[in-house]
Parts: structure tokens; C-alpha cells; sequence
């Protein structure tokens, strides 16, 4: 049961062969088991998503259910849901219960969809192996000495252990593509603006976009069904027709032409990960696909230019919490200003006081013109560079993340080195190009590696499709930790 795709739950639950209260128990029960050695979950609350299984079996028992009616799903902690503690991943907001849910939470809830808690994340959305979470480190489920991944690490591990058929993630630099890679799971970054940002804790707003994680390609194109479209309460929200994102996933891939960006085959690329690249791409030609070279010359530059707008759009983000509404206040403080300032001091990680820093000064009078404008010129070429090599390609294939799943600590005292492992990820955020992490490997220790899959933009359910294909002729996506195999 536990790995079942959201398709064949849905059958269960028709069949009334299983309750959603029977099928969430199976969840919380692992979770209690499990997720003391993982640390996925930040928040579970029994009671609470119990509750809203029965409100799930009653609509199913009236006739009123929908795809995914009782199917349980875990959300990253970035997504206020109402009744439910918020924390964002932070000391700021430890204590903080959610007034309101986020839209996404809300399309869910709609759904019928059952919250199995809040999954763990890096704080603020700031990491890529969720060690600056204020709750600790998650585990990677292949390897517990192992990162799985940031920021969306703890949604990715939930998944990848079969602790949730699915979770919500978010990606602002590949926060959903670079843990799905690192725990063998299949995660969706959508075009910028599919899906709406309200009550979505905001890290980089002109780059965060949320996204599904899940065991398929299937599974992601029905949680797209549900938490894409027009939001009049987010204002970068597009107004498009509605889509089934389902419709491209037998589409064949005869003709297809995938371009290979030599930027992404070059050096940093780890041996391993290089050859579960390479096999992939071998099982698309056999499906009829043609890989073509292109360039993407800008790679290079992905980096620092991200590096200069996330931190001055978080700066501007992470104003809000200054110890006065909500939140972590200090408790001792002379005046006003002390108080912000022993506030700010005490309620935030080093990472996000190092990403406030850069970004305070890349905005301050001045610097303004020689970083921030530069960056954001530096951007649209960044953009340009993929409207040309879709010219000559339908989709991009790559690598997700240059290596597998590091350690702890390795990369922790090196932010640098820790930047990099987003270097294939970041461009996709800067353009807002949609973007998918498959699972396509193992590295010699047993840890799983990713295939990107970049499309133009609006593109999600043919690229939903071309991953579909491929995990119809492979079971990389199928497997999990022998360990963790239950019942
Ligand atoms: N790892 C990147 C960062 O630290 C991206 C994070 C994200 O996508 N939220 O900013």
C-alpha cells in the first residue's frame, strides 16, 4: 500500500476497500515509528488530520468525492494552514499558529485532500541540505549520514520514505528538484506564477514558486490538477485557462528533441551521476527521442546572479519579523531598537542573517546599480539563452544537482560550496521556466541521482508526459530504502 500511486488509493478509497482514517493511520503510524530517526515532520497533529479523514469519508460516503478525496498529503512548514503551527523552518516563528490557510493548502483542503502535518525544511527556505533548520537536520532515507537535500528537504525525505504519498515543496533556486534528486523522488517546479504564492512564507518573491513532490510523474500531474491556477490574491498569479495536467502523459515520444546543454556535462560533474545521466538518456533514444548539443553560455553566471537578487528581495521579505506582531520577540531589551535588534540577533540562523547582510547592501545607495541592476540585466540574458536552445529543442535534459547526497557537514561551513550544488537548478528560477527532477539512478554507495527536465515556459503537462514515458519503461522512481519496506 504504502507504495501505491495517488491513482490506485483513489481506486481503494472508491472501493471503499480502505477508509481515509484507516489509510491516514497508516501514515501517522509510520511516521511516529520512523520519523524519529528522519526528523521529516516538524509538526504532526493526529487529531487534527484524523478530523478532516472523517470529513473525507463522509464526502466519499455521500457521493461528493473528487480525484483525490482522502488521499493524505505532508506540506512543507513555508505554507500557513489554519490551526496548524507555521514555523517556516525558524526560531522566528517557533510558536506561530496559521490564522489562515495558504491557497494551496486551501486548494487541497478543498480537494478532500487529508494534512498529514508539516514537513521540515531549511529556515526561511535557505539551504540546499536542511541543516539551517531551526528543528535540526532531516536524514536522507538511503543514507541517515546524508543530507537529503534543501530547502524542501523534509517533504523529499517524507516521500521518499513512504511517511506521505505526497508532499507540497516550494523552489526558489531548486528547492523542490534538488532534494527530490537526493532522495530518489520526482518533484515539479511549475512556471512562474501557475501557482499561487498567498500564505506562501515568502523568501525571494520573484523567484519562489511551490510545486508538487511526489513517487511519479503521475502522481505530480494530479496535485498540479489541484493547486494550479489563477489566484486573485497573489498578484504575480497568471490568469490562464485552466489545464488537465494530465492529458500529455501517453503522449509518445517519437521525434522528440531533447537538447543537452554541454554547460551542464562539464567539469564538477561527479562520475556517477554523469553515468545515471547518460543511461537515461540512452532509454529516451530507444523511445524514440533525439538528443541534439546546445549551449547555455550563461551557466556560469546562474550563481552570483541569484546571490545578489534572492538575499536583496529576502531582505526586503524578512523585514516583517522585528518582534512586534508575530512572532519571537526578545525577552529582554532596553528600548525600541534594542528591541528589533536583540530580536533580530536571537531569532535568526547565521544563513539568514548572512543572506539579510548581503542583500541590505546590495540595495543600499550606491551599490544599487553596480550589483542589484547589474543582476537583474545578467538575468534576462540568463532567460534569453533558454528562449534560443528551445528554438532547436523541445526539452532540456541534465543533471539536477553535479553530485549525490553529501554529508552532513561537509558542505555546512563552505557556503560557497554549498551554493554550487544548485548550480543546474538556479537558472530555471531566474528565467521562471518550469522544471522536473526524476529519478534516474544510484551512485556507487547507493544513493539516488537525478534527471532534470526543463521545458518553455507553460509547458508542465508535456513535461509531465516525457517523464511519465520514461518511468513506464524503468522503475528507478519505484524504489525505496530496503530498510524502511513495511507491511
Ligand atoms: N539552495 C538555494 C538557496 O539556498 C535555493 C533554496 C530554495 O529554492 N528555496 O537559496
Amino acid at each position: 500500500m504504502i507504495n501505491a500511486g495517488l491513482t490506485e488509493l483513489a481506486a481503494l478509497l472508491a472501493q471503499k476497500k480502505i477508509s481515509s482514517a484507516e489509510l491516514t493511520r497508516t501514515y501517522l503510524d509510520r511516521i511516529a515509528a520512523l520519523n524519529p530517526a528522519l526528523n521529516a515532520f516538524i509538526t504532526v497533529d493526529a487529531e487534527l488530520s484524523l478530523a478532516e479523514a472523517e470529513a473525507a469519508d463522509a464526502r466519499i460516503a455521500t457521493g461528493d468525492a473528487g480525484a483525490l478525496t482522502g488521499i493524505p498529503i505532508a506540506h512543507k512548514d513555508i505554507f500557513c494552514a489554519d490551526g496548524w503551527r507555521t514555523t517556516c523552518g525558524s526560531k522566528m516563528l517557533e510558536n506561530f499558529i496559521a490564522p489562515y490557510d495558504a491557497h494551496v493548502v486551501r486548494q487541497f483542503k478543498n480537494a478532500g485532500m487529508v494534512s498529514l502535518g508539516k514537513t521540515n525544511m531549511d529556515e526561511f527556505a535557505m539551504g540546499s541540505s536542511n541543516e539551517t533548520s531551526y528543528f535540526g537536520a532531516v536524514k536522507n532515507p538511503w543514507d541517515r549520514a546524508a543530507v537529503p537535500g534543501g530547502s524542501s528537504g523534509g517533504s523529499a525525505a517524507a516521500v521518499a520514505a513512504r511517511l506521505a504519498p505526497a508532499a507540497t515543496g516550494t523552489d526558489t533556486g531548486g528547492s523542490i528538484r534538488q532534494p527530490a534528486a537526493l532522495t530518489g523522488i520526482t518533484g515539479l517546479k511549475p512556471t512562474y506564477g501557475v501557482v499561487s504564492r498567498y500564505g506562501m512564507i515568502a523568501f525571494a518573491s520573484s523567484l519562489d514558486q511551490a510545486g508538487p513532490m511526489a513517487k511519479s510523474a503521475q502522481d505530480c500531474a494530479l496535485l498540479m490538477n489541484v493547486m494550479a491556477g489563477f489566484d486573485e490574491r497573489d498578484s504575480t498569479s497568471l490568469e490562464r485557462p485552466v489545464e488537465d495536467y494530465t492529458r500529455d502523459l501517453q503522449q509518445p515520444l517519437a521525434g522528440l528533441k531533447i537538447g543537452l546543454p554541454r554547460e551542464y556535462f562539464a567539469e564538477g560533474l561527479s562520475d556517477d551521476v554523469a553515468r545515471a545521466v547518460e543511461a537515461a538518456l540512452h532509454e529516451y533514444r530507444k523511445l524514440g527521442a533525439q538528443t541534439v548539443e546546445i549551449a547555455l553560455p550563461n551557466t556560469q553566471l546562474s550563481i552570483p546572479v541569484y546571490y545578489v537578487l534572492a538575499p536583496a528581495e529576502a531582505s526586503a521579505n524578512l523585514a516583517r519579523f522585528d518582534g512586534v506582531r508575530y512572532g519571537y520577540r526578545a525577552p529582554e531589551y532596553r528600548d525600541l531598537n534594542d528591541m528589533y535588534e536583540q530580536t533580530r540577533s536571537h531569532g535568526f540562523g547565521a544563513e539568514v542573517k548572512r543572506r539579510i547582510m548581503v542583500g541590505t547592501y546590495v540595495l543600499s545607495h550606491g551599490y544599487y546599480d553596480a550589483y542589484y541592476l547589474q543582476a537583474q540585466k545578467i538575468r534576462r540574458l540568463i532567460a534569453q539563452d533558454f528562449t534560443e536552445a528551445f528554438t532547436c529543442c523541445d526539452v532540456i535534459m541534465g543533471p539536477t544537482t553535479p553530485g549525490t547526497a553529501f554529508g552532513f557537514g561537509e558542505k555546512a561551513a563552505d557556503p560557497i560550496a554549498m551554493y554550487l550544488s544548485d548550480i543546474y537548478t538556479i537558472a530555471v528560477n531566474l528565467a521562471g521556466l518550469p522544471g522536473m527532477s526524476v529519478p534516474c539512478g544510484m551512485d556507487a554507495k547507493g544513493r539516488p541521482v537525478g534527471l532534470q527536465l526543463i521545458g518553455n515556459y507553460f509547458s508542465e503537462a508535456r513535461l509531465l508526459g516525457i517523464a511519465h514515458r520514461y518511468q513506464q519503461a524503468t522503475d528507478w522512481h519505484a524504489r525505496m530504502p530496503s530498510d524502511l519496506v513495511a507491511k
